[in-house]
């Protein structure tokens, strides 16, 4: 029995953010690809993770026309609300390039970009396990064993995918860090109080994040070996009570409780062959730097450009230089996010890394209200523009 074979210039593997968000550019632009996605199309249209796209991923939008149909929410606010040892400070974030972004939770974003791409003819296909056979000669097989070869694979699918695993390890440098300390990931089925709160104290970080209009995320820095089992329901409100130094007025039903050690990642080069990585695949920030969907966007949008310049202009230039273009870009926001993560956790508990650095996480998280300079990086980064 021949095994049965087709050809697609691009194949991309994974719909989450960065697969979507390229296969829309793509299809923008009449370059021909499938999106494969092992599973099932309600798993990923409920997927809760990040909430904000930022000003410049929303930019990427909406230079190609796909602003209002793709990016819902409401715009981001003016700054960042923090509560220091019970007391509110707002810290401002005054430029208006800095608040074109959108307070969108994830799977809104998925769902839209996948309505989109359906709407214009696009080719996914959901539940749909994809192995590589061949980087230098782009080639997958789908679950049913059947094959299909492109000029292209976009690895897409994540930090526990099938293309990252395929890059021979010799060809292949692998950098990480680990930050030493977890926060407790909580989704729970009450409404925001604060659209965005973080919270600096004593006992640690503590954060709340609007995920819609039923829903909150919180995080509650916690050491590396806790496990879900150790916080209960209870403890969870009465911690997030401590260290948001309020009670918290609805107590709905918690949903998702795990802890997630933070770490960053990057693989070097993003490019092998026919193969390059996306988004997770190539590079993890900690949820503390709001990074994450915002860097997989970006790849997405200069990974595309490079291929409008292969296709289009015939010019192979910048996707000769994606690797190295990306790499540049992913550290500084790993450096903002080593920065920022360790900054917010220092300031509040001293026992994980010592009162010296507790103090100058202080002096520093200081600088950010009293300096301008300081307060405009902030900025910056933040909006992506850095
Ligand atoms: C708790 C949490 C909170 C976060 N908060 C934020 C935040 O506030 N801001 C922010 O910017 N980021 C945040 N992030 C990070 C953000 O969610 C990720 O960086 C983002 O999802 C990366 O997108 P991606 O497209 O690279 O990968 P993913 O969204 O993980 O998509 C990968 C897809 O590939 C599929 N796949 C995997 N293997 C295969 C295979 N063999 N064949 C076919 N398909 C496959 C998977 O099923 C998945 O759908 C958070 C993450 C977590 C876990």
């Amino acid at each position: 029995m021949s095994t049965a074979k087709e050809h697609k210039p691009v194949v991309i593997v994974g719909a989450g953010v960065s697969g979507l968000a390229l296969g829309n550019f793509l299809l923008r632009e009449g370059i021909d690809c499938v999106v494969l996605e092992r599973r099932d199309r309600d798993h990923v249209e409920r997927r809760q993770r990040a909430g904000v796209i930022d000003t410049r991923a929303t930019r990427a939008f909406r230079k190609r026309g796909l602003e209002d149909r793709v990016v819902g929410g409401t715009p981001v606010q003016a700054g960042l609300g923090f509560r220091i040892d019970g007391q509110d400070r707002w810290l401002e974030l005054p430029a208006e390039e800095y608040r074109e972004g959108r307070f969108c939770p994830q799977q809104v974003l998925v769902r839209n970009l996948i309505t989109v791409f359906e709407q214009d003819g696009g080719d996914l296909r959901f539940g749909t396990e994809v192995t590589v056979e061949d980087i230098d000669r782009p080639r997958v097989r789908l679950g049913d064993g059947s094959i299909i070869e492109g000029d292209f694979i976009a690895g897409c699918d994540g930090s526990h995918g099938a293309t990252r695993a395929a890059i021979p390890e010799n060809r292949l440098t692998r950098h990480s860090h680990e930050y030493g300390y977890a926060w407790l990931v909580v989704l729970a089925e009450v409404p925001a109080v604060h659209p965005t709160l973080l919270a600096i104290h004593r006992r640690g970080f503590a954060a709340q994040f609007g995920r819609g209009p039923t829903a909150s995320r919180f995080y509650l820095q916690c050491p590396l070996d806790d496990t879900a089992e150790d916080w209960p329901d209870e403890r969870v409100w009465s911690e997030l009570e401590t260290r948001f130094g309020e009670p918290i007025a609805t107590r709905g039903p918690i949903v998702e409780k795990q802890p997630l050690p933070l770490r960053g990642e990057v693989l070097s080069p993003m490019s092998h062959g026919g193969l390059h990585l996306l988004g997770d695949a190539a590079h993890i920030v900690p949820p503390s730097s709001a990074k994450g969907m915002n860097l997989a966007l970006y790849d997405a949008d200069v990974f595309a450009e490079a291929l409008v310049g292969y296709y289009r202009h015939d010019d192979p230039s910048l996707l000769a230089a994606y690797s190295d273009n990306r790499l540049r870009d992913v550290w500084n926001y790993q450096a903002f996010a080593t920065w920022f993560t360790d900054t917010v956790h220092d300031a509040g508990d001293a026992t994980y890394r010592g009162e010296f650095r507790h103090q100058v996480a202080r002096a520093d998280f200081e600088r950010l209200f009293t300096s301008g300079p300081a307060n405009r990086l902030l900025g910056e980064f933040i909006a992506g523009l850095n």
